[in-house]
């Protein structure tokens, strides 16, 4: 790596001491020892409010019933989001690089993330109407996912019994992540993580140091620009 990159590692586990802990702190001190700068929003250490709600906006439109996306988007010209929200959207757009790190719950990130992206990606903040995918408000940020499983490899495979994990990760990496703008790094995925013994979770935080410090050369997930679709949004 060579610039010096801002990166805000957002971390959903409950257990301090778990192994998805040890793979935010290997990348708080890979990342660091290269000499870059690093935040960490630790969601359930924060107690992270997940609920999207009213109490999100210090004023509202006056609509009723209250549309949450709309009063994003007035919140979002008016600089009207309650302070947590606030605080979580100044740290996106300090950060060049943000790192979800988390386990895999039912196919999927676990809700406390989910809630994050609900109340911080806000409209008005992260897209708007016209402007996602390449034309997304926060383009020009990395997006990496680091996940852990509890089934193996071979189950995550296109043939597998759990389908091939690029399509289990797609609502996130597509529907969130570069529907925002970001551009999308190939994942990191520590499957199995509890099977794989002390021995093979010691090889996955090498392996991930490997990931970190070659970050900036890491695969993009080559997803299609507005301009191959077409007014109905069909591709072209
Ligand atoms: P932990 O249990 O915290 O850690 C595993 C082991 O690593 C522990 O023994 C711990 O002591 C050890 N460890 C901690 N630090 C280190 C270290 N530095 N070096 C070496 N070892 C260390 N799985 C799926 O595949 N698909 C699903 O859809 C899915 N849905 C789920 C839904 C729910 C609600 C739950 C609770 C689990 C689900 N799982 C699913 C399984 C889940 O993905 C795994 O339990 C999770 O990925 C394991 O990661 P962890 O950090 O929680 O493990």
């Amino acid at each position: 790596m060579g610039e010096i990159m801002n990166t805000l590692v957002v971390f959903a586990h409950h257990e301090a001491a778990s192994f998805n802990a040890a793979m935010k702190d290997q990348a708080v001190a890979v990342l660091s020892a290269r000499g870059h700068q690093v935040m960490v929003s630790d969601l359930y250490a924060m107690n992270f409010e997940p609920l999207a709600q009213r109490s999100d906006f210090t004023e509202l439109s006056g609509t009723e019933p209250m549309n949450y996306l709309m009063e994003q988007r007035n919140a979002s010209a008016k600089n009207a989001f309650s302070e947590d929200i606030k605080a979580e959207m100044d740290k996106v757009r300090w950060a060049e690089t943000i790192i979800f790190q988390c386990p895999i719950w039912w196919f999927s990130v676990p809700a406390i993330l989910k809630g994050w992206f609900d109340r911080v990606l806000a409209t008005g903040f992260s897209w708007d109407f016209g402007k996602n995918y390449d034309q997304g408000l926060l383009r020009g940020k990395k997006a990496l996912l680091s996940v852990t499983t509890g089934g193996s490899g071979p189950m995550y495979e296109s043939t597998g019994i759990n389908g091939d994990i690029h399509q289990m990760l797609f609502p996130v990496h597509h529907g969130v992540l570069y529907f925002c703008g970001m551009t999308v790094l190939e994942p990191f995925i520590a499957y199995a993580a509890f099977q794989a013994g002390d021995e093979g979770r010691k090889k996955y935080l090498e392996q991930y140091k490997e990931v970190l410090e070659h970050l900036d050369s890491r695969a993009v997930i080559a997803y299609r620009p507005h301009a191959d679709f077409d007014d109905s949004g069909r591709l072209k």
